[in-house]
């Protein structure tokens, strides 16, 4: 036995915080890893145990990420916010999400509840006005939130950058610091504009903010640091108030056209949520237990992104406001990635949970994603991993497990058989496996080690199969029938303390487990003293049927899996002289990591000098071949079209023999100049991030890419729609040395 594991937990009371998902698309896999799924798991627990839990949380509907979309869709920011609201909604609850209220940002109450905590703040002195610059735009006549202006980062050149924050490097900017902006309405330079907001007096809070955060110790450590750092590079006073008409107005006369900003009144939506819930179990002070009796502590659950809302902003609020509990913890989670980056909606596979869940079972997602979740690091989210872990974990020892068992007894016994004796050694086996994986569940998941916590669910499971095996019940059943009941008695307790345990992660099919076992009543409020339970001994078993299935998942071959055939490497062509035996033809010494020897017939498009010293892209991995007797080890890659011809160059900071993959594997075959003539690579215009113009508009992920800027691609072959561009293993992508009309052939 683990000796850190804690005495048992009183009966006592937990609120459950959980960060608000944005309105303005479906939930995806990130939000459930992150921070949907860890709250639930504990929450289930801590019911589980008897503790009463209020969890809350809601759509965040106001803000600019709702009327961006609502303008693009020609709808209003209601409809936007409440279309999301009921959509994610029900993903969350097909997912077995259990709130107490999950409720919406837009409602009578919540609106009512931030505008109380604004004036009770203004009147104690935490809020003022200032004046301060704001982009306007005078051709739309109206003040531009962050969203509405974008410009170029001075810091990584992306064109598109929002105001407020570039998407491409993660810089923030303040208000008239992006270059060249734009109102992304009209199109017209903005100016900026003198304007009156509501700071809030972060600065109010430094002191009592540091002795907090320093007595939270029991906090994970990315939360502590993040925080402690944020703190120590001082804090600043914060406008809290903008110029929109979307959003909780502010409420005070002469403020008309003004909403406040949604960092601030979202995480307000924790209070206004529990008030609601309270109104609607008939009890409307109900809401005070949770947050004024100072034993209840509060857990916040969120990704890493949303933790100085949490330990910095919504703190202080309570704290300005005054006789509200403080959050106790707030297990942040990092990011589930897919392939090293951050998931997002335009990248990889579907990943939103509605389309998932038509294609897979809730448990099935939630095993995979308790047992790949981004606590203390991120974690890389795969299909080929979800579906080696649902099959061989999930299916082949938890299912195989209960199925055995359950099979085998419905079979021979069709009905709960009774214990016997003589079976001492392995009764108390299994009893210490059974009390070792709860106390390892109970101390993981009450310290939200949710990963640890499953672990020693699965672990239990294990020992179940082996257990099963070596009592052989298949050769008892012919030597000693009474026995074999015995032994798959105590196997049924196994499986019984297994559906209680395993209930937090897979509320679904663990309920369907306890029917199976013969057992009255569901699993839920109170069931941690089922555990152990006596089994209903002489009950008929209804007939057992798997409660996992396997999965396959479609693997789609790359349509650009041939462009792995080809080893291109950037070459500095060192000296250039003719060809003794041929007019048209040069010879170039080209360092591409080690010297080679080429022969070019670029004579009638370059002159020596313009050559030498130019970085070019050369495929290494062709036949050697002599021409007009001087032997040339690959060759260099040129765009034709019409009369004037270009070499292919690296359009931005590039060493001699880095690799051109464009994140694919480089080819290992020689090629023969016939089998290279076969490829189609082609120049084209970089349209946006999704499109190039090759002639014709073809899709291609061009998202490092600059707009208009001339580029190298391949594509799968002749007339094909989707091409890939050509770039390094250092990102960086191959443009032409020159201009040339869309289509350019490569040779
Ligand atoms: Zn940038
Ligand atoms: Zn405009």
């Amino acid at each position: 036995m683990n000796e850190s594991i804690p005495p048992p937990m009183e009966r006592s009371k937990v609120f459950i915080g959980v960060a608000w998902p944005y309105a303005n698309s479906a939930i995806h896999l990130g939000h459930v890893a992150g921070s949907l799924l860890p709250p639930d798991i504990f929450s289930r627990y801590h019911k589980m145990r008897g503790n009463r839990v209020l969890m809350v949380s809601g759509s965040d509907q106001h803000g600019t990420p709702v009327t961006v979309r609502a303008e693009k869709e020609n709808r209003s920011p209601q409809q936007v916010a409440d279309h999301y609201h009921e959509v994610n909604k029900k993903a969350i609850e097909d997912l077995g999400i259990e709130f107490s209220l999950f409720t919406k940002t837009h409602t009578e109450n919540h609106i009512r509840v931030v505008q109380e905590i604004f004036t009770s703040l203004l009147n104690k002195g935490h809020l003022d006005q200032r004046e301060t610059q704001q982009y306007f735009c005078p051709t739309c006549d109206k003040f531009l939130p962050d969203r509405y202006v974008e410009g170029r980062c001075g810091k990584c050149g992306n064109e598109n950058s929002r105001s407020d924050q570039c998407d491409k490097c993660g810089t923030t900017f303040e208000v008239g610091e992006i270059a060249d902006p734009i109102c992304i309405t009209c199109k017209s330079r903005p100016e900026m504009k003198e304007t009156r907001h509501y700071f809030f007096k972060l600065t109010d809070f430094e002191g009592p903010l540091l002795s907090y955060v320093q007595g939270s110790k029991h906090w994970r450590s990315n939360v502590q640091l993040f925080t402690q750092n944020w703190l120590e590079s001082g804090l600043k006073d914060r406008p809290i108030t903008r110029d929109m008409s979307w959003g909780v107005p502010v409420p005070l006369p002469g403020s008309e056209g003004k909403v406040i900003y949604v960092w601030f009144e979202a995480v307000i939506g924790y209070l206004s949520a529990s008030k609601e819930w309270a109104k609607n179990t008939g009890d409307e002070n109900a809401w005070k237990e949770f947050w004024t009796d100072p034993s209840v502590k509060g857990y916040y659950f969120l990704g890493k992104d949303n933790i100085p809302f949490h330990t910095i902003i919504w703190p202080s609020i309570l704290m300005g406001y005054g006789g509200l509990n403080l959050p106790y913890d707030v297990p942040a989670n990092e990011f589930l990635t897919f392939k090293g980056e951050k998931l997002s909606k335009s990248k990889g596979p579907s990943i939103d949970i509605p389309s998932i869940l038509k294609l897979f079972d809730a448990d099935q997602l939630r095993y995979y994603l308790a047992t790949n979740m981004p606590e203390g690091k991120d974690a890389d989210f795969s299909w080929e991993d979800f579906e080696t872990k649902v099959n061989n974990e999930l299916v082949a020892t938890l299912g195989n497990y209960f199925h055995r068992v359950l099979s085998f007894t419905h079979k021979n016994f069709r009905d709960v058989p009774p214990m016997v004796n003589g079976l001492d050694s392995e009764a108390k086996q299994v009893e210490e496996a059974i009390a070792a994986a709860m106390a390892e569940v109970e101390a993981n998941i009450s310290t939200c080690q949710f990963k640890k916590g499953l672990k020693a669910v699965m672990d239990l499971a294990q020992f179940g199969n082996r257990f099963f095996d070596s009592c052989a019940p298949w050769s008892l059943l012919k030597t000693d029938r009474a026995k074999c009941g015995g032994v798959l008695h105590l196997n049924m307790k196994i499986v019984q303390a297994l559906a209680v345990l395993g209930f937090p992660y897979l509320p679904f099919t663990t309920q369907r487990l306890w029917a199976l076992l013969g057992n009255d009543g569901v699993i839920g409020e109170g069931s941690w003293e089922m555990i152990g339970k006596e089994l209903n001994v002489g009950r008929a078993l209804p007939e057992p049927k798997p409660l996992y299935r396997k999965v396959e998942i479609q693997r789609e071959e790359s349509p650009f899996a041939g462009f792995e055939a080809l080893d291109l490497r950037v070459g500095l062509i060192e000296s250039v002289s003719d060809h003794p035996n041929a007019d048209k033809l040069m010879v170039l010494k080209v360092n591409i990591g080690r010297p080679i020897q080429l022969v070019a017939g670029l004579k009638a498009f370059y002159s020596k000098e313009e050559l030498t010293g130019k970085k070019v892209v050369v495929i290494t991995n062709l036949q050697p071949a002599k021409l007009r007797g001087v032997e040339s080890q690959g060759m260099v890659l040129a765009a034709e079209a019409g009369e004037k011809v270009k070499v292919l160059t690296p359009a931005g900071p590039a060493e001699p023999g880095d690799r051109v993959t464009s994140g694919l594997s480089p080819g290992t075959k020689v090629l023969t100049f016939q089998e290279f003539q076969t490829f189609t690579l082609r120049t084209g215009t970089v349209i946006n991030d999704l499109e190039a113009d090759l002639g014709n508009k073809v899709r291609a992920d061009t998202s490092g890419l600059t707009k208009g800027a001339q580029a190298a691609f391949f594509l799968p072959k002749e007339g094909a729609e989707v091409a890939l561009p050509l770039y390094t293993e250092k990102k960086v992508s191959i443009g032409v040395d020159g201009d040339l009309d869309n289509g350019a052939k490569v040779r």
